[in-house]
């Protein structure tokens, strides 16, 4: 069997020509312009480096992006003041916190003050919360909600399918975990303490890997016909890999989403869906 790829890229590019016409049919309607705030503090690459990515993408759909650089040696009181400025500001809808944060700095706290009507990331409890007891409004992490839009492009019927997730992340495998089982999958959840994970794996209609170990799901882990998401993002010397053997699961999968240009493309227009949600929201207040 050789595997249906899910285009992530395709999909992405779709979502956001919709989202181009939306966010200027808000700009025309209420004379809002959905502004996205990224803050950073210290001075750490890969935190610059999505910085950047998620510039681009607001760029691509036509949003605002402010972007708050605190310098390492800030204090948690200073950042929280910086922090509340944001909740309260009106021309701001989104928010994230961009990690690494430096280790003075409890991260945790950061998100529990977060304005949850500003969570376009998802990660406040109330949001989380929200998500488990599927009780709207929510926001639900733009890689799980990626993975969904997927799936359900690609006409997948989700009542009664054994559901495996591998990872017990915030942001990507709990939510997931969420999302299927409010569609009627029977859901487990997969974690490093899991015993024989290739056997709970073999036993998924529908395997989502969010682990972040370079192609450690082997081909003889996945159930024939089997629908793999792989969520797995790992820089290595040979590129960028996934959490399956791409090459190898392609084979016996029914759909595979394949690593570069499946998951990680959609995610970032998701979050775009969010912040537009959230902008069409305090418009509505
Ligand atoms: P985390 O490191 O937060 O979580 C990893 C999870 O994998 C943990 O639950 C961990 O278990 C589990 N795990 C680790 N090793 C094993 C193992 N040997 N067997 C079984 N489970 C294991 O990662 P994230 O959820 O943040 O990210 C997961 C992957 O998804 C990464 O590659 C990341 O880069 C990628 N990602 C991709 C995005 C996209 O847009 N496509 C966006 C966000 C992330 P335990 O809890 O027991 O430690």
């Amino acid at each position: 069997m050789s595997a249906e790829i899910l285009d992530g890229r395709a999909l992405a590019k779709e979502i956001r020509a919709t989202l181009k016409n939306d966010v200027a049919a808000l700009r025309a309607r209420a004379g809002i312009s959905p502004t996205l705030a990224v803050l950073r503090i210290g001075d750490d690459d890969a935190s610059a480096g999505y910085a950047r990515a998620i510039q681009k993408t607001c760029d691509g759909v036509g949003v605002d992006f402010r972007e708050v650089d605190m310098p390492f040696a800030a204090q948690q009181g200073e950042v929280e003041e910086v922090l509340n400025e944001l909740n309260t500001a009106p021309e701001v809808h989104g928010i994230m916190i961009l990690e690494p944060v430096p280790d003075h700095i409890s991260h945790a706290a950061l998100i529990d003050m977060l304005n949850p009507a500003k969570d376009v990331d998802g990660v406040h409890p109330i949001n989380a919360g929200r998500l488990q007891a599927d009780r709207p409004p929510y926001f639900v992490p733009a890689t799980p909600a990626g993975g969904i839009r997927l799936l359900e492009k690609a006409g997948v019927a989700f009542k009664g399918k054994e559901a495996v997730i591998v990872g017990r992340s915030d942001i990507v495998g709990k939510p997931m975990a969420m999302l299927l089982l409010h569609r009627h999958c029977t859901v487990t959840l997969c974690h490093s303490r899991t015993v024989d994970l290739p056997a709970v794996c073999r036993r998924a209609d529908i395997l989502c890997l969010a682990i972040g170990r370079a192609e450690m799901v082997k081909p003889d882990w996945v159930k024939p016909g089997a629908i793999v998401v792989d969520f797995g993002t790992t820089y290595t010397d040979d590129g960028l890999k996934g959490d399956c053997d791409q090459a190898g699961v392609a084979e016996v999968a029914g759909m595979l989403t394949p690593v570069p240009g499946g998951t990680g493309p959609v995610t970032n227009v998701m979050l775009m869906e969010n912040l537009l949600r959230a902008a069409e929201r305090a418009a509505s207040a």
